[in-house]
């Protein structure tokens, strides 16, 4: 699973089409209750803590293990 913190300030001066959007690797964080609080560096804004979840290899359908 992944860690995806986005700025949700719609003042926000980041000059991307998107919200800027940091991911960090789950395997880079190994409790993500110790991960601090991380801010925009264009607004300063308190950054949005989103999970993203993996896909993994074992979950997709078998139907090609014929
Ligand atoms: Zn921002």
């Amino acid at each position: 699973m992944d860690l995806s913190y986005i700025c949700v300030n719609h003042n926000c001066s980041f000059p991307g089409a998107n919200p800027f959007e940091v991911t960090f690797k789950s395997e880079s964080i190994m409790d993500e209750n110790n991960v601090a609080s991380l801010f925009c560096p264009f607004c300063r804004s308190e950054l949005m803590l989103v999970r993203v979840p993996d896909v993994f290899p074992e979950k997709l359908p078998k139907d090609n293990t014929i």
